[in-house]
């Protein structure tokens, strides 16, 4: 073995910026043929031919008609809930993107944050149940990072308790369970097609769910109501998909599969660099009837044996031109709009997780060697903790 030396080399900056994430772009003359089509058709949005046919091709990837496709994963989770007729208090992780709690404040209902437990970060199902009263009318999951919840045991409370049972998998696409794809799980699923995820539309949500009559109501709700020319029944509001979300959901639909292996490659060879690297922690391995999706890379940075606070390695990694990001710091109940929600839930692993989780750059166009070199500069960030 050759000793390190106490100081180890500067490694090189990167040349261009290395975000969290890239989108997926599919090939532009594939794209422009798209295009072409769409111009031909002359018909830009309300329900085209391309949402159509990108609408039985999602139904058949999912195996499951109850389907409905929105402008984004916001509204289509705020339909989803004013559909579903959820009131009063609904329990949910305060260990999220914002937007899972906005959509509840959307349908008047009080988020009750409640903890998650540490492996995946996901809902932890005693507390949930510690957390219900007579006015609790659902349970919002997140399958944070596409970690699957505790999915049969938040199935087992919702039915004791007669809840209604909904899941934010925005981050979920391509993930599967039990073979698999997941989202029918629990009453409703919803899915946010934006840019940033791993599958994308441009922009785009889908729902998913169990009652077929729900069906209906969201072809109103998303668009104004209408039943026809001449008859609006309910004050619904616009969240169409339009032609050109369609035909880019379409195309990257695609290249799912080589999406995800690629990736799998990287979440990898992150894991094979970092693993043994004092204070860097990853999630355990899935249980073996998850297939993963690798949509992030999301460490925790243990501040006493690391050596140095996540804050400080998240700034410093700046200075190397990588940009990593928080996901999710801070809580959204310490968020001013929701600083004010009564708590009973100390939030104890939230609190210490949302302080820890660093989530490292992941998307196709990624190198291996950009990886390793990640990993170089964390290493060598961490050998040399006293400089700035
Ligand atoms: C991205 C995201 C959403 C919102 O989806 P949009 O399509 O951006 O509106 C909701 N919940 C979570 C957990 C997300 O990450």
């Amino acid at each position: 073995m050759i000793s390190e030396p106490a100081k180890s080399l500067q490694p090189h900056v990167a040349d261009e910026k290395i975000l969290v994430t890239r989108p997926f772009m599919p090939p532009l003359e594939e794209f422009t043929r798209g295009l072409r089509e769409i111009w031909d058709n002359q018909w830009l949005t309300n329900n085209g031919p391309v949402l159509q046919r990108y609408t039985r091709k999602l139904t058949r990837y999912f195996q499951n008609d109850n389907l409905s496709l929105f402008n984004n994963g916001t509204l289509a989770l705020q339909i989803g809930l004013q559909g579903m007729n959820i009131t009063g208090e609904v329990i949910t992780t305060p260990f999220t993107f914002v937007a899972t709690t906005h959509a509840l404040y959307w349908n008047k209902i009080r988020p009750v944050f409640v903890d998650i437990e540490p492996d995946y970060y996901t809902l932890d199902p005693q507390k949930v149940e510690q957390a219900i009263t007579p006015w609790t009318k659902a349970i919002l999951a997140v399958h944070v990072f596409g970690y699957p919840c505790k999915y049969r045991a938040l199935a087992d409370i919702a039915r004791r308790y007669n809840l209604a049972l909904i899941y934010d998998a925005a981050h979920a696409f391509g993930v599967r369970v039990n073979g698999k794809p997941i989202g029918n799980l629990g009453d409703l699923s919803m899915f946010s097609f934006h840019a940033t995820k791993l599958y994308h539309s441009l922009e785009g949500g889908m729902l998913l769910y169990k009652d077929q009559g729900l069906k209906q109501k969201f072809d109103y709700l998303r668009n104004l109501g209408f039943k026809s020319e001449t008859r609006v029944d309910m004050p619904g509001t616009n969240a169409r998909m339009n032609e050109i979300q369609a035909l880019m959901g379409e195309q990257v639909l695609e290249y799912l599969d080589e999406i995800i292996s690629r990736r799998k490659k990287l979440y990898e060879l992150y894991r094979q660099e970092l693993e043994q690297v004092p204070g860097i922690g990853f999630s355990p391995e899935l249980p073996g009837d998850v297939q993963a999706s690798y949509a992030y890379v999301p460490v925790r940075v243990d501040e006493k044996s690391f050596g140095m606070s996540r804050d400080d390695l998240y700034t410093r990694l700046k200075k190397y031109n990588v940009f990593t990001r928080r996901y999710f710091y801070p809580l959204i109940c310490d968020f001013a709009c929701y600083r004010h929600l009564s708590m009973t839930d100390p939030l104890t692993t939230a609190r210490r997780v949302a302080d820890q989780i660093l989530t490292l750059p992941i998307y196709d166009k990624l190198e291996e060697e950009d990886v390793v070199r990640i990993c170089e500069i964390i290493k060598h960030i961490q050998k040399n903790t006293d400089c700035t």
